[in-house]
């Protein structure tokens, strides 16, 4: 698998060019890998006739007959794990060991939901009434399609798409023009286990808006699920009123870390680590601000900085990295900004603070003291290796600060008190709890947000019901 073996759509189980291409670069290098099918709002309209095509052939397939064909496109991506892991390094440049991760978790989610398909039980309810009986059918919503971020490029994908096509659904699906290969590279992956023409399609463009739109305005599309920003969230959220659709929404993130003086200073360190500076610290449940309780603040700081200066960064494909280029030049001149304006206002960089020597799209893992309101860090998603350490006192005060969010998707905390893990855990908006632990995301588990950050769950088995409705039956029988 090349970046060059991906430069056709995938429509109706057949690849299509436009009558455009758009450059596909490597965030490390800014070299063009690939020139990919830059198709149009009407291609789109292509894609949902032929997923509204292959809906009754495959919503009447058994969910046995479903699980047969997810298993093998599961095995399909480990068995291509290193191919697929180069691909995913050359488009988004993560550090291929994480790009290795990705591929076994979007595998996961693809075997998650072949076996959890076989569980949509419906009920059959005690009649109030007699010579009735009362039952419910659980069936899949129909045509339905996703648009995802360029920072999961695989994982983000296979969530929504093994759940809807799981449950009976077909879908069309949008990847980030940043990163198309890999859903392209799902796509034959899907083909080769068996689905069928127009079971699982893929739209590459450069026009987003347009061919959001176009997923919008459909009344043939049921369900839209989408992972991105909270303002392209709002945007889609409007614009599918229209047609009342069921939407799925992953949005963005601003999780709080609470370290609290009792907690195991070395096992918070690496809890944090591991929540901030993954994936240059461009994913949605990033640590983002690190409120640490007073008595333990000092040490902790240094500890993180010590880490975090450790911590090697280059290009993905290089060994040893752990820390590769941002997406883009707008990523690091927000990261830039965001670390000038809490500098400016009075905060150190114990370690990093800069652009990283090596030049390109390369951000030095940054650890910043004294971090107080208003500095932008504490609103914005910071989207880069930067870790905002803010002095807390009291749980309240903690819980308070956390808790100062329009939006609410994972939060950590770090204690050894059973008392306070409980209570902060339930006094935490958030939609993800993490106790003394830095990597919560698993297939078996619902993840999703509260305010702002979203609506719905994937994963677990909540994430099957976003693609199925619920029919209830009464059946006289007198
Ligand atoms: P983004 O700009 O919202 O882009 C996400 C997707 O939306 C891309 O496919 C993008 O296409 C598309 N898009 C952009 N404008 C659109 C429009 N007007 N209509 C329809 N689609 C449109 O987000 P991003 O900056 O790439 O991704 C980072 C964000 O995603 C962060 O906020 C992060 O927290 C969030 N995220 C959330 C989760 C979660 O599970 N909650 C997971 C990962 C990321 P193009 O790229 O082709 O423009």
């Amino acid at each position: 698998m090349k970046p060059s073996d991906f430069t056709s759509a995938y429509i109706g189980g057949q690849w299509v060019s436009g009558a455009k291409t758009f450059a596909v670069t490597n965030p490390a290098t800014g070299v063009v890998i690939a020139e990919v099918a830059d198709l149009t709002p009407a291609d789109v309209q292509t894609a949902i006739d032929a997923a509204e095509a292959a809906l009754p052939g495959w919503s009447a397939t058994t969910p046995h007959e479903r699980g047969v064909i997810l298993r093998r496109w599961g095995q399909l991506l480990m068995s291509h794990q290193e191919d697929l892991a180069q691909l995913m390094t050359a488009e988004q440049g993560k550090p291929l060991a994480e790009a290795r991760g990705e591929v076994a978790t979007g595998a996961s989610y693809i075997d998650w939901f072949a076996e959890e398909a076989k569980r949509a039980y419906g009920d059959v309810i005690p009649s109030i009434v007699a010579g009735k009986r009362y039952l419910t059918l659980r069936q899949p919503s129909g045509v339905t399609a996703s648009i995802t971020p360029w920072n999961f490029p695989i994982a983000m994908l296979t969530r929504k798409a093994g759940a809807a096509i799981a449950a009976g659904c077909t879908m069309v699906a949008k990847p980030a023009d940043e990163t198309p290969l890999c859903a392209l590279a799902l796509a034959k992956l899907g083909e080769e286990a068996g689905l069928p023409p127009g079971v699982f399609n893929v739209v590459t463009t450069t026009d987003a808006a347009g061919a959001g739109k176009a997923l919008c305005d459909s009344p043939v599309v049921r369900v839209l699920s989408f992972t991105g920003s909270t303002a392209v969230g709002k945007l889609l959220y409007r614009q599918c009123a229209g047609t009342v659709k069921k939407l799925g929404l992953e949005l963005g993130g601003n999780a709080p870390v609470l370290v609290f003086d009792d907690a195991d200073l070395d096992k918070a360190v690496a809890g944090v680590i591991a929540a901030k500076f993954r994936n240059a610290g461009q994913t949605c449940i990033c640590a983002n601000r690190v409120f640490v309780q007073t008595g333990i603040y000092d040490a902790f700081a240094a500890k993180l900085a010590e880490a975090a200066s450790k911590l090697t960064v280059g290009p993905g494909v290089k060994a040893g990295v752990a820390i590769g280029p941002l997406i883009n030049q707008d990523a690091l001149e927000k990261v830039e900004r965001l670390v000038g304006d809490a500098v400016g206002h009075g905060a150190k960089a114990l370690t990093g603070g800069s652009a990283h020597p090596l030049g390109g799209l390369f951000y030095e893992p940054t650890v910043l003291t004294d971090v107080v309101a208003p500095m932008g860090v504490l609103k914005e998603e910071i989207f880069g290796p930067v870790a905002p350490l803010i002095r807390f006192e009291t749980e309240a005060q903690g819980i308070a600060m956390a808790n100062d969010s329009t939006v609410g998707l994972a939060g950590y905390v770090f204690t050894r008190d059973i008392g306070r893990t409980f209570r902060v855990v339930e006094a935490l908006q958030c939609g993800i709890v993490a106790v003394n632990d830095g990597l919560p995301t698993v297939a078996a588990a619902p993840f999703g947000g509260v305010k702002e950050s979203g609506l719905g769950r994937e994963g677990g088995h909540q994430g099957l019901e976003e693609y199925l409705d619920t029919k209830y039956v009464c059946i006289g029988i007198g």
